[in-house]
């Protein structure tokens, strides 16, 4: 069956960043600038993302700012009839560049904020001044009438401060505010000691971003991704695999997820060798957990299957080794109870915190 077109694509322009957030889910082994795909590919792509059908594109990275072309890139997506977000940490931005963004066609800017003050956004960014750069850079996308979402990645670190990272948000001008607490793939496996909030944290923010949403209504959409470590159900990864969205990674593998490739049997095909379209229709990588038929049990008779389609296959491969079982943080996994158990021994202990390494140039 042919399956329905993706209405999102993730164009994961670069993987080199000036930050290096201890929970970064970009892969231990970065893609060097050598390999990455050029303008002309990445323009190629975005016409074939057009004809496919996506609607919107997610200019991301690494830090998509560190590719000189960004604005050409663009305009292209925008030529090619897609919704631009630039999904940034701001570093590496300027006045007249979100200028020439705006003019180009950028219609949506998500700005990332390690924590509400300097402290913490510049020990957790890695950065120095980085959290005075993203302020000022919130600054340029309102004077060029840009809408913006502020993203707050959550953790042990930060979550007492979520209150104060809500007022940052308003007070900055976003529409949106995206609260997702902090996930461990890639280099962020790492840090789960570091990072893991504890139980009452999680608990707490439920009910400040309840009053938040009641208090803001009107004045700021607060999206917010929970910890799944420690809830009754997986979340609905990618609205299901193959099904709304694809990955494109700085050098044209086409993957269903971000972090699919941490699913060794998989093979992903690559934008300079098949059409978009093909890959997404045809390639094994997308059709392996397409749709319900996949499933083992409990998922395949169970309910929720069409809700939260088994939850996420990365998380299953990485905790039970195998991606087609039930995704650990669902309670009727078999390994619900040890990855709860696991969860609150790392939101005991660890204050280390490795930060994420740099892409290398070649
Ligand atoms: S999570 Fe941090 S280090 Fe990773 S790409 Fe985003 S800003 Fe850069
Ligand atoms: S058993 Fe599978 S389909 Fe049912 S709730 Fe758990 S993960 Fe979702």
């Amino acid at each position: 069956m042919t399956p329905a077109n993706p209405t999102a694509m993730l164009a994961e322009l670069t993987h080199r960043c000036p930050l290096s957030c201890p929970y970064c889910s970009n892969p231990l082994e970065l893609i060097r600038r050598d390999a990455e795909l050029s303008t002309e590919q990445w323009v190629e792509v975005f016409r074939q993302a057009g004809e496919l059908g996506v609607l919107h594109v997610h200019l991301s990275g690494g830090e998509p700012a560190s590719r000189r072309d960004l604005e050409d890139l663009t305009e292209a997506a925008a030529e090619a009839d897609l919704y631009t977000n630039l999904i940034t940490s701001g570093v590496g931005l300027t006045a007249k560049r979100i200028a020439e963004l705006a003019r180009r066609g950028l219609e949506h800017v998500q700005l990332s904020i390690q924590g509400p003050t300097k402290a913490i956004a510049d020990e957790i960014g890695g950065y120095a001044g980085g959290y005075e750069r993203k302020m000022q850079v919130a600054d340029w996308i309102a004077a060029e009438g840009l809408p913006l979402t502020v993203n707050a990645v959550m953790h042990r670190r930060n979550f007492e401060k979520l209150e104060d990272t809500i007022d940052l948000a308003v007070k900055l001008g976003a529409r949106r505010l995206e609260v997702a607490t902090v996930q461990f793939h890639g280099w962020a496996l790492q840090n789960q000691a570091a990072l893991m909030p504890t139980r009452r944290q999680v608990e707490a923010a439920e009910t400040i971003i309840d009053d938040a949403r009641n208090r803001l209504r009107g004045a700021l959409v607060i999206d917010y991704v929970a910890a799944d470590y420690f809830a009754r159900f997986p979340k609905a990864c990618m609205g299901g695999w193959g099904s709304v969205g694809l990955v494109v990674t700085p050098s044209g593998a086409v993957m269903p997820c971000h972090a699919a490739d941490t699913i060794p049997h998989l093979v992903f095909e690559n934008v300079r060798d098949r059409p978009l379209s093909e890959i997404w229709e045809k390639s094994d990588a997308f059709n392996a957990y397409r749709g319900v038929d996949w499933m083992q049990e409990p998922c395949r008779s169970c309910e929720r299957r069409e809700i939260d389609f088994g939850g996420c296959r990365c998380q299953a491969m990485a905790l039970a080794g195998d991606a087609a079982a039930t995704d650990p943080a669902c309670e009727k996994s078999p390994l619900n109870e040890k990855l709860q158990a696991d969860a609150d021994a790392f939101s005991r202990g660890g204050d280390t915190l490795v930060h994420r390494a740099k892409a290398p140039a070649s």
